[in-house]
């Protein structure tokens, strides 16, 4: 069943005089526990897409449904809410905060949610088992390695147990190593712990990991690979 379903979105930017169609009529869906890549070139309408998606940015016609509810209707506290129940964000720079030991990063989100302090705890403990970060919870930021902000930032986008992790090139800005490290991350999030995860890249590398990758071009979908599940093992 889907848990993400995009329903002919359009996306303009500008007016009548210059418009430009970002998106321009894309429609897929994504199933639960998918690992899913959406890659094209430069200014194709990957990151636009990705934000109507992640309701950063509105769409200028369309729907998206997420979990059957469709959030291009959500507005306010309904839509914060939204965000911080069903989205998981992993980004370039790991966005981890700089003042705030590994442990508060993660749990910030559910402390927002108004989570309970022992289920809070409960959960920081279990994803930080699942990333193997538990001996890193009480130190800052400027005193793990990349590897481990990594982990810390996917067990952020990941403690809320979201509907989906939404990733915009997050190899983008990583030597070949760290990326490689990163990528085998979202496939273990994707296979151990069952994230459903939508992936933007324009990198083949980044793309090589996922089972299905939408290829999109001047903001509409021209093709898709689907690899089954066990070609990207080898
Ligand atoms: P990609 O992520 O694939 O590089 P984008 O979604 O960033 O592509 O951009 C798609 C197209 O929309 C490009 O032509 C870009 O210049 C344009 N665009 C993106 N954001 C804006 C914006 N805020 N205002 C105007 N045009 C935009
Ligand atoms: P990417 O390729 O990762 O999308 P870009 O450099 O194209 O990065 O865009 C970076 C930011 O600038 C995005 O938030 C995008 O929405 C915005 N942007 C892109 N093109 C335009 C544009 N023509 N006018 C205004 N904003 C733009």
């Amino acid at each position: 069943d889907a848990i993400l379903r995009v329903d002919d979105i359009q996306k303009y930017y500008g007016n009548k005089g210059s418009l430009t169609k970002a998106v321009d009529h894309i429609s897929f869906t994504v199933d639960k526990g998918e690992f899913l890549g959406i890659m094209g070139p430069s200014g194709s309408g990957k990151t636009t897409l990705l934000n109507c998606i992640s309701t950063i940015d509105t769409v200028t016609s369309g729907h998206i449904f997420v979990e059957g509810q469709d959030i291009t209707t959500l507005h306010g506290g309904r839509l914060s809410d939204f965000r911080g129940r069903k989205l998981g964000f992993i980004f370039q720079d790991f966005n981890l905060l700089d003042t705030l030991t590994a442990y508060e990063n993660v749990s910030l989100a559910l402390s927002i949610a108004g989570v309970k302090p022992a289920e809070i705890q409960k959960r920081v403990k279990q994803i930080a088992e699942a990333l193997n970060i538990s001996e890193v919870l009480s130190k800052y930021p400027y005193q793990m390695s990349g590897g481990q902000q990594q982990r810390v930032a996917a067990a952020r986008a990941m403690v809320t147990n979201p509907a989906i992790v939404l990733a915009d090139e997050p190899t983008g800005a990583l030597d070949s190593n760290s990326s490689r490290m990163l990528l085998t991350m979202l496939t273990e999030l994707n296979e151990r712990l069952s994230a459903t995860i939508l992936m933007v890249t324009h990198d083949a590398f980044s793309a090589s990991y996922c089972r299905r990758i939408l290829f999109i071009k001047d903001g509409k979908i021209f093709h898709e690979l689907n690899r089954g599940s066990d070609s990207r093992k080898n």
